[in-house]
């Protein structure tokens, strides 16, 4: 099939040039099976070297080309030219600072994901020797839709509580930490649960689920972060019976 043009609105912004963002537009040929990465990457090579954004493995796995395509936060390696009119809109992801162009300033996620602990927190530590721990397919489906997220951040994009507090811990961090909790190789949820349970973690969330609508993985934090809930307010109560100190 022939090739398409596209007419490709960027948002530019260079900190140490720009007072503030501006909006460029490139007239692109694409083929069309072409994503929206591939516009950007033409753009890159062939028209203008000064445009900045990321990514990396061009399949749906890294998570670094999350960015807002026509005014929706998705993987611009995962979403398709054909499936829009013959202009697109690409801009940073909503809900954190721009570094340069479509690039966004992660430092604010990074500290809330390492709140979390976000890494099996073991009873005892095992030698190699003893090997690893053994899971039942069963044990392993219990946390599993919940370890696939690439940290795209595609979810903190269409967070209206994260709009709205920068201190909410947020979908994806918030996922991960019951992943963890779910594993049966890790003891550390009460290590968590200062982080998780505070007003700023799960209490935060008002279960809009525009995070589930958009994640590219089907993590499903929104259902994450509920049952977090459940199992933070089935702790209280049984604190609260049995006289701990919760
Ligand atoms: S369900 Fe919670 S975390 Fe997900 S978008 Fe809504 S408020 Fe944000
Ligand atoms: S939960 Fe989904 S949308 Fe959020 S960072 Fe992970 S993969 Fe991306």
């Amino acid at each position: 099939m022939a090739e398409r043009k596209m007419q490709v609105e960027v948002l530019r912004y260079d900190p140490d040039r720009d007072t503030e963002p501006r909006y460029q537009t490139y007239e692109v040929g694409c083929d069309p099976d072409w994503v929206v990465l591939d516009a950007l990457t033409k753009i890159k090579d062939e028209i203008d070297d000064s445009l900045s954004f990321r990514w990396s493995c061009h399949m749906a796995v890294c998570g670094s080309c999350g960015m807002t395509v026509n005014g929706e936060p998705v993987l611009s390696c995962k979403t398709f030219i054909r499936d829009f009119p013959d202009k697109i809109k690409v801009e940073p992801l909503d809900n954190f600072p721009i570094e340069r162009d479509l690039v966004v300033v992660m430092d604010d996620f990074i500290e809330k994901f390492e709140a979390v602990k976000p890494y099996i927190i073991p009873k005892e530590p095992r030698s190699i020797e003893q090997g690893t721990y053994l899971q039942t397919p069963a044990q392993l489906k219990a946390y599993k839709q919940y370890s696939m997220c690439i940290n795209c951040l595609c979810c903190y994009a269409a967070c209206p509580q994260v709009a709205l507090n920068d201190d909410f811990i947020g979908p994806a961090a918030l996922a991960l930490a019951h992943r963890y909790n779910l594993d049966t190789r890790d003891v550390g949820r009460s290590a968590r649960e200062d982080v998780v349970a505070a007003h700023e973690g799960v209490w935060e969330c008002s279960f809009v689920g525009a995070c589930s609508q958009v994640c590219p993985k089907d993590v499903d934090p929104a259902a994450a972060i509920q049952q977090s809930k459940i199992a933070s307010t089935t702790d209280y109560f049984t604190s609260f019976i049995t006289g701990g100190s919760k």
